[in-house]
């Protein structure tokens, strides 16, 4: 098993294994890995010669210095669960450096609008940090094909649009969200959680599927008013934001249009710990 903390290194095995010329998949992740990030890996193994996972978690793109600071970092066990998938992928953990070279900051994009919703707008900065360090591991990488979680829909959006307005020579490929047994959508942060969180958390999903019905017959400020409610019965949840947009542009759903596909948004906190979640409405 290859892990590279330096890209020089990296590249110069790509090289030299002439992987550089074959079909090349990438999965950038901050690590903690759990089955949604290696469903991914999988995906990207069947459809390219050579699989490439990052694990880096990206200061640039952290709003919240203490979010960042509890973040889990879990190198080793991330590593035993990537062999479990294959002994073959080779894993870049840089350090802040590697990426950075010594200025640790954000450039300034402009991804028509889409960095202006949801996360943009409870994140300042946040996509101009994801922007960033994709654009950064994308020309370390090169990859042919790069495959990203439903999980995160705007971000996926965002990084389409970079790919776009950048002109990068890489397919993005959205993935499917994987989700707990009682439906809590998989994620770094559910490490933080303690088990009755855990169970109690399933109101998220739950909530997002009774919208999904709701949105049906009942416009999308009903709906939103239907989830406020439900969230404020629950002392432990402080409901952030919930959003019914139009899966392209990301622009809140006034009045129904029946040629466009709208998906529902969630952001919400359990005891400090920020979740998110989204499901496609029609
Ligand atoms: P992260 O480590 O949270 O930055 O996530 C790395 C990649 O895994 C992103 O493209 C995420 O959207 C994706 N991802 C995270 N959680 C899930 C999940 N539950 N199901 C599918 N993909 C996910």
């Amino acid at each position: 098993m290859h892990i590279f903390s330096k890209k020089v290194d990296l590249s110069n095995h790509l090289k030299e294994n002439n992987l550089d010329k074959s079909s090349v998949g990438f999965v950038p992740t901050m690590g903690a890995l759990h089955a949604g990030h290696l469903s991914l890996l999988k995906k990207s193994i069947e459809n390219n010669a050579a699989t490439i996972i990052s694990i880096f978690v990206n200061p640039t793109q952290f709003n919240n210095p203490e979010d960042l600071k509890k973040y889990p970092r879990t190198l080793e066990s991330d590593v035993e669960k990537i062999k479990t998938i294959s002994e073959k992928i080779l894993v870049y953990a840089p350090t802040i450096e590697d990426i950075y070279e010594g200025n640790t900051k954000s450039e300034h994009y402009n991804f028509d609008g889409l960095e202006n919703q949801m996360e943009g707008k409870f994140r300042p900065g946040h996509f101009d940090g994801v922007g960033t360090v994709v654009k950064r591991l994308f020309e370390i990488v090169n990859p042919t094909n790069a495959y990203f979680g439903e999980k995160d829909f705007q971000q996926l959006q965002i990084v389409k649009k970079l790919v776009e307005k950048e002109k990068l020579s890489v397919t993005i490929i959205g993935c499917p969200i994987f989700r707990e047994k009682n439906g809590l959508a998989m994620s770094s942060r559910n490490e933080r959680l303690s088990e009755n969180e855990k169970k109690e958390a399933s109101i998220i999903f739950k909530t997002l599927n009774e919208a999904k019905i709701l949105f049906g017959t009942k416009s999308a400020k009903e709906v939103a008013k239907y989830v406020t409610k439900s969230f404020s019965n629950h002392p432990i949840f402080e409901l952030e934001y919930f959003e019914i947009a139009d899966e392209a542009s990301l622009l809140t759903c006034k009045r129904k249009n029946k040629k466009k596909k709208y998906r529902a948004f969630i952001a919400v906190f359990v005891n400090k710990i920020r979740l998110i979640d989204t499901i496609s409405l029609n």
